[in-house]
């Protein structure tokens, strides 16, 4: 008996299948490529259960004959080799001719289509890569291609799927990789019946079609906070879209790179465009859709159609044209309308040093589980100045400062505190406190606040919806991007804009529900909520600053604010004598 056994064809395919489709976002950038390079002008998506129920791609582009029909689901059927010189550039641009092949072999597929001049339209179906049928179809301009039960005879795959919320995050960010690559092109997304994105082409040229699905894809907010950049060297372009440094977001979710009109994931090009901002950051992310536009001899896409990554032969140049440009356009000119307006020195920002890409400092941290949530971490925060006992001494209201301090009398000294770190201090706590004993007091709102989110965002949004619940937030959601709070803690208040940023950032912050641990999820919610429902400039009353200073001598940590900023700090009667040059305190 030969020990060596040659596979049958049907565990052939699962096998070349699992290698170009992971999950159903995979999938769906496969039609989508397929549907570009058949020229379409307008691409319909329909998803159903995450991808796993439904895939279905249908375009206007130029169609096949039954003959292709029949060839294209063919392991290596490509109409493209015709296209190029050479099978080193067939692989190098991913025509592998296997998308189709694969994507029936681990689903129920079905493929109409129509080619102007035949005599009909026809149809394919088939699961499991054997065909069952094959039928005339009416003559419909364009191709229909139906993915159903995907990976439906592979359960060991089906396992590995992640939720489907975070599924259908996936399926979205690909549409909206798509058509922000393919501006000429209506894209139109429907998810179970709900309509989630419509990009149709709009007259008018590249910008007007960039902004227009920018602010769709990005959300109202986000892209507000964006502006134009531009900027060439020699055989190179770099022009798209980019937060402004005062407009900066959570994490990097909203940032996409493309060359030559083609989604890339690139760790040159993030990082030159992460120098372009230079310290303006600190742990912050700008938004983008940065467009590269490069001579197709410079650079080599990955050959494996999953990885985006891709090589540059002059990676210098590209990463100080990147920097350069983002710099420039963004820093450099509101550098010159700050120092018209505000005293000399006040901001200055220092130019970028753009050193080789090699040198380049490593890229900027991925956001942990907590985000930039915590802008310090309160273990490393100094402990403040403060008599050890303030907390038993009898404090005396003396005033408030700057609409911003309260000042009280205390052992002979001054106590300086914050009230907005007190304010958030003592939120935070009785907020963890109610939390843990099961008791959060709930205010419905008389007229819920709205927020307009991103696609991807809302589908975070929905993921927590429950738990969010838990914690004494109702959330709900009105058409696909807008978000209503209906209730919320009654020790919070929100106003309209503090609830945008406050549900923008947990939704950026926020992962998967049941990932994070219990603890961390509080932390985060409750840091935030603080932080955003309390305004710094307000008056407050005598009885008040007491009240809050009765509530902060009680917290277990009185000496910071949930992000780890003191909360206030002591200048003892001896500190003042001194300043008197006076010997001794009073
Ligand atoms: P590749 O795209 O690498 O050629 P695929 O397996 O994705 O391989 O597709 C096989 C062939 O089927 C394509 O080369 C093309 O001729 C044809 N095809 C697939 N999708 C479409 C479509 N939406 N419209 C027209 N032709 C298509
Ligand atoms: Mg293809």
């Amino acid at each position: 008996m030969p020990e060596i056994k040659v596979l049958p064809e049907d565990v052939v395919s699962k096998i070349a299948a699992g290698e170009v489709i992971e999950r159903p976002a995979s999938v769906l950038k496969e039609l989508l490529e397929n549907s570009l390079d058949a020229g379409a002008s307008k691409i319909e998506i329909e998803i159903k259960k995450a991808g796993r129920g439904l895939i279905r791609v249908h375009d206007d582009g130029r169609g096949m004959d039954r003959e292709d029909l029949r060839l294209s689901l063919g392991r290596h059927a490509t109409s493209k080799l015709d296209v190029f010189e050479d099978i080193y550039s067939l692989a190098t641009f991913g025509f592998r001719g296997e998308a189709l092949y694969s994507i029936f072999a681990v689903s129920r597929l079905r493929i109409t289509s129509f080619r102007a001049g035949a005599d009909s339209g026809y149809a394919i179906e088939g699961e499991g890569g054997r065909v069952i049928a094959e039928l005339p179809a009416p003559p419909v301009k364009g191709t229909t291609i139906e993915a159903a039960d995907l990976f439906f005879n592979t359960p060991a795959r089906a396992k590995f799927m992640k939720s489907d919320a975070s599924e259908r995050a996936q399926l979205i960010k690909t549409v909206e990789e798509a058509a922000l690559a393919n501006l000429g092109v209506s894209f139109r997304l429907v998810i179970d019946g709900a309509e989630i994105l419509s990009l149709p082409t709009l007259p008018g040229g590249l910008w007007e079609n960039l902004k227009s699905r920018a602010s769709s894809i990005f959300g109202k907010s986000t892209y507000g906070g964006m502006a134009r950049v531009e900027g060439k060297t020699t055989g190179m372009a770099v022009y798209g879209l980019a937060s402004r440094p005062d407009a900066l977001c959570a994490t990097r979710v909203n940032q996409h790179f493309f060359v030559n009109r083609r989604p890339v994931a690139s760790a040159l090009l993030r990082q030159a465009f992460y120098r372009g901002y230079g310290h303006m950051l600190s742990g912050r992310h700008p938004a983008c859709a940065i467009f590269v536009e490069l001579d197709p001899g410079s650079f080599d896409a990955n050959i494996h159609p999953q990885k985006r990554d891709v090589k540059f032969s002059g990676e210098n140049e590209i990463f100080k044209t990147v920097s350069n440009t983002i710099y420039e356009e963004l820093l450099s000119k509101q550098t010159a309308a700050v120092n018209m307006t505000a005293p000399a020195g006040e901001v200055k920002f220092g130019s970028p040093d753009v050193p080789a890409y090699r040198e380049a400092a490593a890229p900027p941290p991925a956001v942990a589980e907590t985000g930039g949530l915590f802008d310090q971490p309160a273990a490393a925060a100094p402990q403040p100045a403060v008599p050890a006992d303030w907390r038993g001494h009898e404090l005396k209201y003396l005033g408030q400062l700057a609409k911003s301090y309260l000042l009280f009398e205390c052992e002979a000294g001054l106590l300086v505190v914050d009230q907005h770190a007190a304010q958030e201090r003592v939120l935070f706590e009785k907020y963890l406190d109610e939390f843990s004993k099961g008791s959060i007091k709930v205010q419905p709102l008389l007229v819920p606040l709205e927020t307009e989110l991103s696609r991807s965002q809302m589908e975070t949004v929905l993921k927590w919806r429950d738990w969010l619940k838990t914690a004494g937030f109702e959330i709900d959601q009105r058409g696909p991007a807008v978000a209503l709070l209906r209730a919320a803690p009654a020790l919070f208040y929100f106003t309209q804009p503090a609830f945008s940023e406050f549900l923008g950032y947990l939704s950026e912050v926020l992962g998967e529900p049941e990932k994070a641990a219990e603890d961390m999820k509080r932390n985060i919610i409750a840091t935030m909520a603080c932080k955003k429902s309390i305004k710094a400039h307000d008056f407050v009353k005598p009885q008040e600053a007491q009240r809050l200073m009765e509530d902060l001598k009680k917290a277990g940590d009185g000496y910071h604010c949930p992000h780890g900023r003191p909360t206030l700090f002591h200048l003892s009667g001896s500190d003042i004598a001194r300043r008197f040059q006076r010997s001794a305190a009073l």
